[in-house]
């Protein structure tokens, strides 16, 4: 072991449990791709204000949260929390919302960075696949991303988790709620911060997890009895599209989300099988952010599900991706000469798109043995000076233990053809 250790609240991923956590991105990110949300790439760090305004001042990430900077040069930064302001952020400096029409569609893949205090499920570097639909308003496209995560989540076989749904309103009705809220609030018994957090974002004050408080909140006044008709008939059409393409959700009138720019729908995904870090996704509406960073006005929805979490979620339900093995074929040469003729051979499959790999280092027959079990391959080909004597390798099968010997010119077609 190294003096070194990963960072409190981080933790590395290694072959072959590392192989799952592609096949989750792949699985969430499938759906996407097939819809018409193209790829997109930002940096993992953004100016910090980027997200003070974007995420908001009052949330935990951005108070307690982010991971923050100077550089030398003078410039203050922050690794990067979420993926929705980058997004939005890298969108509006390309003109992607002039160029073409609208909605644009992307999707993303990476790391982000909060201050947490590290648990089962929350971490200090975790990773997220994300999808954002910019520039439209439209409650079908609020449904095409719940259905799309719903699907990712069916194709990974998954079936322990509910969908809890809600509309937060809009800039007409909101502020008529917050105040009723507000209200309500204040005439509560509060700790002092809660007390601070009622003037500032005071909807974060009904998802507060305490039982003292969730007790104190019975009767409070419900967004649902302030939603305008607008909110109204475009929350009723979003629930109408999700429900006709079979997806079950739940109406969750106290879903708030950490995030200060979630307008009308928002969502999240929850997991049964995870304790206390039960949400693995959760996205919505955020139809003022884009004037927040200094844009247009620009209706958007995303989600982001979080790749550590819905791993945590397969263990939990005992699902073991299918993932086939890495390697098609192993080569094990037996002495100097092969060693240069397998070798080759190797090369020669690996550019004919074959996976293939070679015993590196063993000694002796059995050690290359070992080796071609440990890689997993379906084939393993053999040869010492004998067979290439007689100008042939020795092809076996790891599964059923055939061998036959086949001409060394062969080898590639020979392959390509058990292997289908
Ligand atoms: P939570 O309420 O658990 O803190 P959140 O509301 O902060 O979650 P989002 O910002 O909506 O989460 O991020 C979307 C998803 O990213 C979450 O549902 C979760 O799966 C994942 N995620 C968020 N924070 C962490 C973390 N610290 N460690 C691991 N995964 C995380
Ligand atoms: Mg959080």
């Amino acid at each position: 072991m190294s003096t070194f250790k990963a960072p409190k609240g981080t933790y590395d991923l290694i072959p072959p449990y590392s192989a799952t956590y592609l096949a989750v991105r792949d699985a969430i990110s499938a759906p996407l791709r097939a819809s018409g949300y193209g790829y997109i790439e930002t940096p993992g760090f953004e100016d910090v204000d980027l997200f003070a305004r974007g995420v908001g001042e009052s949330t935990d990430i951005v108070t307690k949260e982010m991971y923050t900077l100077t550089t030398k040069g003078g410039a203050n930064l922050a690794l990067r929390p979420e993926g929705t302001a980058s997004v939005l952020r890298a969108a509006l400096e390309a003109n992607m919302h002039k160029a073409g029409g609208l909605p644009v569609k992307l999707w993303y893949s990476g790391s982000y960075y909060r201050y947490e205090r590290p648990q089962k499920g929350r971490y200090r570097h975790f990773s997220q696949v994300g999808a954002e639909a910019i520039g439209a308003e439209d409650p079908a496209l609020d449904a095409e991303l719940i259905i799309l995560a719903d699907q990712a989540y069916r194709t990974l076989g998954l079936s322990n988790f509910r969908i809890l749904l809600n509309s937060l309103g809009d800039k007409q009705c909101r502020p008529v709620y917050r105040e009723a809220l507000q209200g309500f609030l204040r005439g509560l018994d509060l700790d002092e911060e809660t007390v601070r957090r009622i003037e500032i974002n005071p909807l974060r004050v009904l998802d507060d997890k305490r039982a003292e408080v969730q007790k104190q909140l019975v009767g409070a006044p419900m967004l649902r009895d302030y939603l305008c008709d607008d909110c109204k008939a475009y929350h009723e059409e979003v629930r109408e599209l999700i429900g006709a393409a079979g997806v079950a959700f739940e109406d969750d009138e106290k879903l708030v989300r950490g995030l200060d720019y979630y307008t009308r729908t928002t969502f999240e995904f929850v997991h049964d099988g995870l304790g206390s870090q039960s949400a693995v996704g959760g996205g919505g509406r955020y139809d003022g952010l884009s004037e927040m960073i200094g844009g247009p006005a620009l209706p958007s929805v995303g989600w982001a599900l979080g790749v550590d979490r819905t791993v945590l979620a397969l263990q939990a339900e005992g699902i073991e991706l299918d993932i086939p093995a890495p390697t098609s074929v192993f080569a094990v040469a037996l002495g100097e000469e092969a060693r240069k003729v397998l070798f080759g051979k190797v090369t020669e499959l690996r550019k004919e798109g074959i996976a293939a790999d070679f015993s590196y280092g063993a000694k002796g027959l059995k050690s290359h043995m070992k080796n071609a079990n440990r890689s997993g391959a379906r084939f393993t080909l053999v040869a010492g000076e004998r067979d290439l004597a007689e100008g042939v390798v020795q092809l076996k099968d790891m599964e059923s233990g055939e061998q036959e010997a086949v001409a060394l010119e062969q080898v590639t077609e020979r392959l390509r053809a058990k292997l289908g």
